[in-house]
């Protein structure tokens, strides 16, 4: 791990800013470096991932029908890549200040959950929460193990996987 502080921060420009760049070891998918700048001052951050070995574009597909197991399966999500959840609508895609991390399937789930919570809560619109409080039944219900749940990721960059012989990984059709 190296690490690299008191950098100038692009956000508040304050000396402020620690780097770290770690290396992890994935099985099946290969050395990878995650790195991540974080400003003490202001609080930006931002973060990536990026495989040793160059990838080629990919669209992973996993099912989730059993989560006590599959909730524990590595998950290694680029900037670049879009998080669908087919059977909830949803997806979350690469935005300009979408960060790379290294997960597991809890993890993508829940961030999806979070995104839907905030929905309930906030929502000016009756019918947005109402749609938000039946995709949380839902997911629910994916949670105790009585629905499936299919997530697809989507990487033109390919510097993204999900750790598990279960997987479908095919080649990405990258628009042009
Ligand atoms: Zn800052």
């Amino acid at each position: 791990m190296a690490e690299i502080e008191n950098q100038e921060c692009p956000m508040c420009h304050e000396n402020k800013l620690l780097m770290i760049e770690q290396e992890y070891e994935i099985p099946f998918f290969g050395k990878c470096f995650i790195f991540s700048v974080n400003c003490a001052k202001c609080g930006y951050h931002q973060a990536d991932v990026e495989a040793v070995d160059e990838k080629e574009p990919c669209k992973i597909e996993f099912e989730v029908s059993n989560p006590k197991e599959d909730f524990k399966i590595r998950v290694v999500k680029s900037s670049q890549a879009t998080v669908k959840i087919p059977s909830l609508k949803m997806s979350v895609e690469p935005a300009v200040a979408s960060n790379g991390y290294v997960t597991n399937i809890e993890g993508i789930f829940n961030r999806f959950k979070k995104i839907l919570e905030s929905e309930r809560e906030n929502s000016e619109e009756d019918d947005v929460k109402k749609k938000a409080k039946n995709l949380l039944k839902k997911m629910w219900k994916i949670e105790c193990g009585d629905e499936k749940m299919k997530i697809i990721i989507e990487d033109p960059s390919g510097n993204s996987a999900i750790i598990s012989d279960k997987v479908l990984i095919s080649k990405l059709k990258v628009k042009k």
